[in-house]
């Protein structure tokens, strides 16, 4: 799901389909959702990089945990549970109970005991709702429900542990024979290959009642557990009271209730069971092609810090639209956009048609003529925000064309573009490309280590420039604005 769904929101961060960067694998993204590889100067997309897992952490408590202690807890928090009912976080609640003596008798003496319960702020269940008994630490130790089909999968999963490590001593016993007597190297292949096949087989059909039997090395066989069986009779008849007594829908589960917890398999409220959270993941990205590290978050989950942050934002021009118009066939319309520079040092814009076959070239529905010239953005300052600069000492310090250039404020340039629609309706796309190029200020990370101590001016004078499509969705064509 995505977090914002919201158009509004959606542009505000920048992650509506209006302005879309192509990335090197011919994939259009909003810039907000693209990595930038700095040692191949190249965008890279969700599917450029590959995705490794950092980190197993409760979003609730932000306990770390190894891998191999959330596979033993199967992924989710010991201490966390979310309510069965909506899937909010339970809340710990303590309440005094009065233990021992006569609940009749009225003297102050009686023993008063701080116990626990958890309760959902957001639906009002509580574990006292199911009949579970309260508890004397605030931590728990909820009682686990019995699942129905623990001691069948327990057997299941004991019987793959057997198959594994009976493949593992099959495939140490080949090596070690293949390397003394060469001429059994056939016959063990074929054995083992022909004991593999039987193998497979039991294993695809685990749930069926067929007996799946497997001729070890050692002479033992490893008999896979009976899981399901076949019903002879016919299946029982709904019981009457199913059309007679009224539905209370209180007592019933809804199916997605029943969907979040399908081991238990509950139908009624009365079966429901707190249940542990589940664990999130912190993940790095690394590109795919040089195995850089792109995006690594800091160990700590309740850091919100990145060690490396490597995305589009930071370091390619944010192109959007700044003033749209009406649109029709074969008319020109002029329309603003404008460019901002997110990096230390100043850019400078070039627009290019796309090449001839690029497979953007089928969405455009229209022409579009961009400024033909050079576009230079100042570097991006925040201090230059509250000095009070205004646009026109800035597009003086730049000799502006002022029919090319509509406006200049400290890192954001706007200019004029002419949009010629070639269809008769539907949305006005263009496509470009654009070229920009900026001084590399620290040390260049895509030469090599001796040439860079060697001459401190080649240091200084690194020029990078990156050129990538960018599609354009400026409105209707022929919209009626009301
Ligand atoms: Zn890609
Ligand atoms: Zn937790
Ligand atoms: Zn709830
Ligand atoms: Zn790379």
């Amino acid at each position: 799901m995505e977090l914002f769904q919201d158009p509004i929101a959606l542009s505000i961060i920048g992650s509506d389909d209006h302005v879309l960067y192509g990335c090197h694998c011919d994939k259009l993204k909003p810039i907000t959702k693209l990595y930038y590889c700095r040692h191949c100067t190249k965008l890279r997309c969700a599917k450029c990089v590959t995705h490794e897992v950092d980190s197993f952490y409760c979003p609730n408590c932000l306990e770390n945990m190894p891998s191999t202690e959330a596979k033993i807890k199967k992924n989710r928090c010991a201490n966390c549970f979310d309510c069965p009912s909506c899937g909010h976080s339970l809340s710990v609640r303590a309440t005094a109970v009065s233990v021992g003596g006569n609940p009749l008798d009225e003297s102050p003496k009686t023993n008063v005991k701080k116990m626990h319960y958890l309760n959902c702020g957001f639906c009002r269940w509580t574990t006292r709702d199911v009949g579970l008994a309260d508890q004397a630490t605030p931590s728990g130790g909820w009682a686990e429900p019995e699942l129905p089909f623990t001691k069948k999968m327990s057997s299941l999963l004991e019987y793959y542990k057997q198959l594994a490590q009976q493949d593992k001593a099959e495939k140490a016993r080949q090596k070690i024979t293949s390397r003394r007597r060469s001429n059994m190297l056939i016959m063990d292949r074929y054995g083992y290959t022909l004991s593999l096949g039987k193998k497979s087989g039991s294993i695809s059909s685990p749930n069926t009642s067929i007996l799946g039997k497997t001729n070890s090395a050692s002479g033992k066989e490893i008999q896979a557990p009976t899981i399901v069986t076949t019903i002879e009779q016919d299946v029982e008849q709904l019981p009457d009271s199913f059309y007679t007594e009224p539905l209370c829908l209180e007592e019933v589960l809804t199916l997605d209730q029943r969907l979040k917890n399908p081991a238990l398999s509950a139908t009624k409220t009365k079966e429901l069971h707190p249940k542990h959270k589940h664990l999130k993941v912190r993940r790095s990205q690394r590109c795919k092609r040089c195995e850089h590290n792109l995006c690594k978050p800091e160990f700590n989950p309740s850091s919100i810090k990145f060690k490396i942050q490597l995305v589009g934002m930071q370091y390619c021009p944010l192109l959007q639209i700044a003033k749209s118009g009406n649109f029709s066939q074969g008319e020109s319309t002029q329309v603003v956009l404008s460019l901002s520079n997110p990096l230390d040092s100043a850019i400078n814009v070039t627009f290019m048609p796309l090449n001839v076959d690029d497979k953007l070239n089928r969405t455009q529905t229209s022409d579009i003529e961009l400024p033909t010239d050079t576009i230079t953005i100042a570097a991006k300052d925040a201090t230059v925000e509250f000095d009070g600069i205004g646009s026109s000492s800035m597009s003086e310090q730049f000799d502006d064309d002022p029919k090319v250039i509509h406006a200049r404020s400290s890192n954001k340039v706007s200019f004029y573009a002419n949009v010629i629609p070639n269809k008769e309706s539907g949305k006005v796309v263009a496509a470009f490309t654009l070229n920009y190029s900026y001084k590399l200020i620290t040390a260049p990370l895509i030469m090599k280590v001796e040439e860079s101590l060697d001459s401190e001016k080649k240091k200084e004078e690194n020029i990078v420039s990156l050129s990538f499509p960018v599609q354009v969705k400026l409105g209707e064509i022929n919209a009626t604005l009301c």
